[in-house]
């Protein structure tokens, strides 16, 4: 029987912004633990988390520089996990529908 080895690739990429993903707190090493929290971050009840525009924008400008196809629509979706070390249990994630 013949196979055909089919491989892919789930790439996690840093984008260069002033502030973290889902909400307005700085995203910068070197900060005391704990001081670049917000309820948002810390994932209260209640909270609603916003996508941060430049990161999408620069998402989507490193898509097209791997020639990555760009997505019309797209959506976040919010994964359940136990992580002994993040209370809030959960993580945003783009699972079927990414921007690239
Ligand atoms: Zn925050």
């Amino acid at each position: 029987m013949k196979y055909e080895a089919v491989i892919g690739l789930e790439t996690h990429i840093q984008v260069h912004t002033q502030s973290k993903m889902f909400c307005s707190c700085a995203n910068k090493y070197g900060a005391e633990p704990n001081t670049l929290v917000c309820p948002v971050c810390m994932g209260y009840p209640g909270v609603l988390p916003v996508p941060n525009r430049e990161a999408i924008r620069r998402t989507v400008k490193a898509g097209m520089l791997t020639n990555c196809t760009i997505a019309k629509f797209s959506k976040f979706d919010r994964k359940s996990y136990f992580y002994p070390d993040m209370p809030k249990n959960y993580q945003i994630s783009q699972y079927d529908l990414p921007f690239c």
